[in-house]
């Protein structure tokens, strides 16, 4: 029988290489807190129409990567939905913030993520279909703030500061602005008569996107396309004055920080609900995908999900891309017990196994042993996954003095059982 296997796309995470992602999330989470920001957990599925309506039909995203399906009503009462697995989380953010009224509240919402989405793309090192993200928005009533340029300039510092603490070495800050949706719309002609001489040399996707969605040629990385595209007319040319202060305020804000950045004019960034600043941290050692995350503020996105306007900012990581990156700068420890408890004899199993209890209740890593072991598969098995061996046979359970064998230093110890949780904490 041929055996079953993950999904193409998608992959089990095993020990030790969990450890680092919680990490990475308990980092996250604490950063986070310090910023003030609070968790949303929202539901994995969603109408598909949500997506369809922020994200954008013309999208690749909506176009062909979500998983979508048509569930059948169970019950008179339900109506058949059409639903997809969320491809990314800002949408979902967003809709719950206006279901729960959370703009009518006149308070600025933090609101942080953590989770998987989906979206069928070609699978690659970096690119998954089922793939973590961690993200955070902060959106709500102009008359909270929510449109100033000191926003996004603390959410930028936020994660150059959540990157350091993570050991993140050399990444990059990416900067622009997209300008106002009557900006794009201006921009997008100027596009689309810049194209139309050069179009036809260019590969078939971006013969596509000339026509439905001409920003989107800027993301084009076949090597061909790019002295063309470099010679297209750039977004800041058609920034009115309102997006200039904006972006020239976040820009001065920035500096202040001292946090790096570098403009790049091409940084437009695929989602239609994107307004002003767009941002991407990347590393270079993430190769093709070298992004580690996007951003960018979307003013309009509640209005077009039918909500009040609420200006917001947000951002995804691409969490598999943290790991990907930490892995690459160092070797992830493996897990290693604080002691291997080795009882001599089947008869000393429920002794060990309340020993181990004493000693993790004291808050200790212990691997607990079988008394079917010879004393050598003991040994064995405690130096694959302990720092030290403690042995129990009849002499020690009686005596209150155990053994203990230290692993780096071959040292063997008496220890009082009354010590010993002192002693293996050292
Ligand atoms: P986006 O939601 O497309 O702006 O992506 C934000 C971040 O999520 C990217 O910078 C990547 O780090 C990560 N990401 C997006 N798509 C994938 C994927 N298919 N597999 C792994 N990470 C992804």
């Amino acid at each position: 029988m041929s055996t079953l296997k993950a999904v193409r796309g998608t992959r089990d995470l095993l020990p030790p290489e969990t450890a680092l992602w919680n990490r990475i999330e308990a980092t996250a989470r604490a950063v986070f807190a310090r910023y003030n920001f609070g968790e949303i957990r929202t539901p994995v599925f969603e109408d598909t129409a949500l997506f369809a309506r922020s994200v954008g039909e013309e999208t690749d995203i909506v176009s062909k990567e979500m998983y979508t399906w048509e569930d059948r009503a169970r019950a008179q009462s339900e109506k058949t939905q059409t639903l997809t697995l969320r491809p990314e989380n800002t949408a979902g953010v967003v809709r719950a913030a206006i279901e729960h009224n959370l703009i009518e509240s006149g308070q600025l919402q933090k609101l942080y993520y953590i989770g998987p989405q989906f979206r069928r793309e070609r699978p690659q090192k970096g690119r998954y279909r089922q793939f973590s993200q961690i993200g955070a928005e902060v959106i709500g009533p102009p008359s909270a703030g929510s449109e100033s340029p000191l926003r996004d300039a603390e959410v930028l510092e936020m994660l150059a500061t959540l990157l350091d603490e993570l050991g993140i070495k050399d990444w990059t800050l990416e900067l622009n602005s997209v300008g106002s949706s009557a900006d794009r719309e201006r921009y997008n002609q100027a596009l689309r008569a810049a194209l139309v001489p050069v179009v036809s040399q260019m590969c078939a996707d971006c013969q596509r996107r000339a026509v439905t969605n001409p920003l989107r040629v800027l993301d084009c990385k076949v090597p061909a396309d790019q002295p063309i595209i470099e010679k297209l007319p750039v977004i800041a040319d058609s920034l009115d004055q309102e997006s200039e202060k904006h972006f020239a305020a976040v820009t001065a804000a920035l500096d202040a920080t001292g946090v790096p950045y570098t403009l790049n004019h091409r940084l437009v960034r695929g989602l239609d609900y994107y307004t002003r600043t767009t941002f991407e941290f990347t590393h270079g050692g993430l190769g093709a995908q070298n992004a580690l995350l996007g951003g960018g503020r979307y003013d309009g996105l509640s209005e077009m999900l039918g909500g009040p306007k609420a200006p917001g900012i947000g951002f995804a990581i691409g969490e598999d891309r943290l790991v990907l990156t930490l892995l690459a700068q160092e070797v992830a420890p493996p897990q290693v017990a604080d002691a291997f408890i080795a009882p001599l004899g089947e008869g000393l199993n429920a002794a060990a196994l309340t020993l181990a209890r004493e000693l993790r209740r004291a808050g200790l890593w212990i691997e607990l042993g079988d008394g079917s072991f010879r004393l050598k598969k003991s040994f064995d098995a405690a130096e694959k996954t302990a720092r030290r061996i403690v042995i129990l046979g009849e002499d020690e359970l009686k005596s209150g003095i155990l053994t203990v064998k230290t692993f780096a230093t071959g040292i063997q110890t008496k220890v009082s059982r009354a010590e010993l949780a002192g002693f293996l904490s050292n």
